[in-house]
C-alpha cells in the first residue's frame, strides 16, 4: 500500500469548559494528528502526549519531533498494507509510544476503510454498543464535585471515576457513597501514594470501589504486588503497562487485577490488542482509558473498547463534554442509557471535519517518502 502523503498537524481545540491548575487555566488543548494519504484513501490518528510530558515521558513537542524526524519518514518509506507491521517498522526507535501510536492508529484506519469493513470489526470487536463513563478531576470542594456527579448521572453514565490524591478521598468518598450507595465508582490516584500508605488506602475498602488505579510510582510492579495483598478493592494499573511483557509481569506478581489499556501509552493496536489477549487469557479484565482525545483519537478508543474482554465501563464520554466545537462527524454521543453506539461504515467509523481542522492548525509538515529517495 503506497504512502503518498504524512501530514502531521498541530491542531489548537478549544475546550468546552477551561479548567484551572497550579499552572493557570488552560482553555484549549494542543492535539497532533496525523493524516495519512494513501492510493485515494485517507487515514487519520491521533497523539494522545500531554502539553507537558507529566503523564509519561512524551509530550506534544517531543511527538512532533520523533514523528517528523524519525517515525514518519520510516513509515513513509516501508509503506505497510497492515497496521500489524507498525511495531517492526518502529523498532529502531525507542519508547515514544504516543507517537507511534498516531501514525499506526492511522493505517489500522486505512486498512479497515481499504478492506471495507468497520475498524471494530477488523481488530476482532464483538460489541456493537460501549457502556460510557467519566472520570471527574479534584474540585475545589466537595459540595461541587456531588453537584457534578448529579449532573453526569442524570446524562447517563453509569461509571463515575473520581481522581484522589492524599487528602481528597476518605471524606469524598463517604460524601458520594451516602448519596448515591449503589452507583459504579471508582478512583485513580495517578501515583500520588506511598506504600506508607498502606493502612490509609486499607480504609478505602469500606467504600466499594470498583478499583483503585495506579496508587503508587508510575513505573513500579512490585510495591503495587505488597499493596495489593493488603487491599480487597482491586488495584488497577495505567500507567505502569506500556507493552504485553509488563502486563504479564504484573499478572504473575499479582500487583493488579485490573488493567486499563490506553492505545497512546501502548503504542497502538498491536500492542494494546496483544495486552488485552494476556490479560483475557489469565482472567484480568480490561477498561479502556481515555486521554481527553479529540472525535479522531476517540473513534479508536471505541473501536478497541469493542473487544471482548473489556468488560468493565470505559472512560469514553461524549464529545459535548469537552470540546466547543467537535472535528469529526457524526460526534460520539451518550444514549440515555449511558451507552455509545459502534458505526457500521468502513474504518473509523466518522469523517473528520477537515476546513474545521485546518482553521484549528497551528502548524502543519508534510513528509513524503519520495523526499528520502531524493
Ligand atoms: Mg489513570
Amino acid at each position: 500500500m503506497k504512502i503518498d502523503a504524512i501530514i502531521l498537524r498541530e491542531v489548537h481545540l478549544p475546550l468546552m469548559r477551561p479548567f484551572e491548575s497550579s499552572l493557570g487555566v488552560t482553555r484549549e488543548r494542543r492535539i497532533l494528528l496525523a493524516e495519512i494519504q494513501s492510493e485515494g484513501l485517507t487515514g487519520w490518528g491521533e497523539c494522545t502526549a500531554g502539553e507537558r510530558p507529566v503523564f509519561s515521558e512524551e509530550s506534544t513537542d517531543s511527538a512532533w519531533a520523533v514523528i517528523t524526524n524519525e517515525l514518519g519518514p520510516m513509515l513513509a518509506a516501508a509503506s505497510p498494507t497492515h497496521g500489524g507491521e507498525c511495531p517492526r517498522i518502529f523498532r529502531q526507535v525507542r519508547g515514544n509510544h504516543m507517537a507511534k501510536a498516531a501514525l499506526e492508529n492511522a493505517i489500522w484506519d486505512l486498512e479497515a476503510q481499504r478492506e471495507g469493513v468497520p475498524l471494530s470489526r477488523l481488530i476482532g470487536g464483538v460489541r456493537s454498543t460501549i457502556s460510557g463513563g467519566v472520570t471527574l478531576e479534584i474540585q475545589s470542594s466537595i459540595s461541587e464535585l456531588l453537584a457534578i456527579i448529579d449532573s453526569e448521572l442524570a446524562a447517563g453514565y453509569r461509571c463515575i471515576k473520581l481522581k484522589c490524591k492524599p487528602g481528597w478521598d476518605v471524606e469524598v468518598f463517604e460524601k458520594v457513597r451516602s448519596r448515591w450507595p449503589a452507583i459504579t465508582l471508582c478512583c485513580d490516584a495517578n501515583s500520588t501514594y506511598r506504600l506508607r500508605d498502606a493502612d490509609h488506602l486499607v480504609s478505602l475498602d469500606a467504600f466499594d470501589l470498583l478499583m483503585i488505579e495506579q496508587p503508587l510510582w508510575h513505573d513500579d510492579f512490585y510495591y503495587h504486588s505488597m499493596l495489593q495483598k493488603r487491599l480487597e478493592t482491586p488495584i488497577c494499573l495505567d500507567e505502569s503497562i506500556r507493552n504485553r511483557r509488563d502486563a504479564l509481569a504484573a499478572i504473575e506478581m499479582e500487583s493488579c487485577r485490573m488493567i486499563n489499556i490506553k492505545l497512546g501509552r501502548v503504542g497502538g493496536f498491536s500492542e494494546a490488542i496483544a495486552v488485552h489477549n494476556a490479560a483475557q487469557e489469565r482472567g484480568i479484565p480490561v477498561w479502556c482509558g481515555g486521554m481527553q482525545e479529540s472525535g479522531v483519537g476517540q473513534a479508536h478508543n471505541l473501536a478497541l473498547a469493542t473487544l471482548e474482554n473489556f468488560t468493565l465501563p470505559g472512560d469514553i464520554s461524549a464529545s459535548a463534554r469537552y470540546w466547543a466545537e467537535e472535528i469529526v462527524e457524526p460526534e460520539a454521543s451518550v444514549s440515555p442509557l449511558g451507552e455509545i453506539a459502534i458505526l457500521e461504515t468502513a474504518g473509523r467509523g466518522c469523517e473528520v471535519r477537515t476546513e474545521l481542522v485546518e482553521r484549528l492548525t497551528a502548524r502543519k509538515e508534510t513528509i513524503r517518502a519520495v523526499e528520502l529517495v531524493s
